[in-house]
């Protein structure tokens, strides 16, 4: 069994939102009980649909955002969690780095390229300021940058450029964990497939660990080793992809799969059997929370909540395959 980069136990996160002036607040479970485990090397992905809580996820990784409770651990030890009084984000943010979806509003217009690679190092103090510059040129050989690029501005380059800055950024640090949000979503078609490649060519190359998290299954079949479902803030199915994408279970996750587009335009546009529209977090529904859009559903599923069920590296959350009530490690 592969040795744990990062895992979360139990993890969730509760928002208190106001209902309007005089009707008081109402919780939002964004993260609800999430246990998710991120093999070291490997490259995890975290799929659902907008307001699932794949990027509260992401932010309670990086320690944008303290979980209401439960815990992230690093292997065996505690990373944080309620047990901690506090984030220490510089800690974290040695080992654990984003990629965001956009790279154009994730770069300071006002800097060079130079600037912005560098800035890490600055605001960790890390190594010999003398030997900065050959880490920023370094760092941009690495991913397809020729030197002279460091004194433009984000303005000067195009999406795919901007975003192998914003790759060189984070790895300038020489992280273990890269939280992938979306690396791709924001840019040309072109140049999807080529920052995909880079990004798996860059983790064979240092060694990282990837949370690949995309509402594109075809981006997390191409990369992801294990893939997770996430529906309203739980993750409903979890398995090796090569099992998730041959033999899907849940219904959640076949609605997910039926819905991409094939390339053959006398196919038409793919029926999701999605029923419903996303149901509002504030108020989930009773039972299991996907059950009004479930093409399966039985009596049992609007009255009570189905357990993890783990069998055979899968875990899956539906009153259709109760075959253990273990609770997911
Ligand atoms: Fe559908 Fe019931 Fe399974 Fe929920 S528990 S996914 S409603 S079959």
């Amino acid at each position: 069994m592969s040795e744990t980069a990062l895992r979360t136990v139990d993890v969730s996160c509760v928002f208190e939102v106001s209902q309007g002036f005089m009707k008081g607040t109402k919780p939002l479970r964004a993260v609800n009980g999430v246990s998710l485990n991120i093999p070291k090397g490997r490259v995890v992905g975290l799929v659902g649909e907008s307001g699932c809580g794949k990027s509260t996820m992401a932010n309670i990784l990086l320690g944008l955002q303290k979980p209401t409770s439960g815990d992230v651990m690093s292997g065996d030890s505690l990373y944080y969690g309620q047990q901690t009084g506090y984030l220490d984000r510089k800690k974290i943010a040695r080992r654990i780095q984003p990629i965001f979806q956009d790279p154009y509003s994730s770069l300071n217009p006002t800097k060079t390229i130079h600037s912005i690679v560098c800035l890490p190092l600055r605001i960790h103090n890390i190594g010999d300021p003398s030997k900065w510059d050959k880490k920023v040129y370094d760092i941009l050989d690495l991913v397809g940058l020729p030197k002279r690029v460091a004194q433009s501005y984000p303005s000067q380059m195009s999406g795919g450029q901007r975003q192998r800055v914003a790759i060189a950024r984070a790895l300038i640090m020489k992280p273990e964990v890269v939280i992938c949000d979306e690396p791709t979503s924001a840019l040309d078609v072109s140049v999807q497939s080529q920052i995909l490649n880079l990004l798996q060519d860059l983790r064979q190359e240092l060694g990282l660990t990837y949370l690949l998290i995309s509402h594109n299954l075809a981006v997390v079949e191409h990369m992801a080793d294990r893939v997770a479902v996430m529906y309203l803030g739980r993750i409903v199915e979890e398995a090796d992809a090569n099992t998730l994408f041959d033999d899907p279970r849940h219904p959640y996750t076949k609605a997910l799969l039926g819905s991409v587009l094939t390339p053959d335009p006398s196919l038409g546009v793919p029926d999701t059997h999605l029923g419903t529209v996303f149901p509002n977090p504030i108020d989930p529904p009773s039972g299991c929370s996907f059950h009004p859009r479930c093409s399966e559903c039985m009596d049992i599923c609007s009255k009570k909540a189905p357990k993890p069920s783990v069998e055979g590296g899968r875990m899956i959350e539906c009153h259709r395959y109760q075959t253990n009530e273990a609770e997911v490690a």
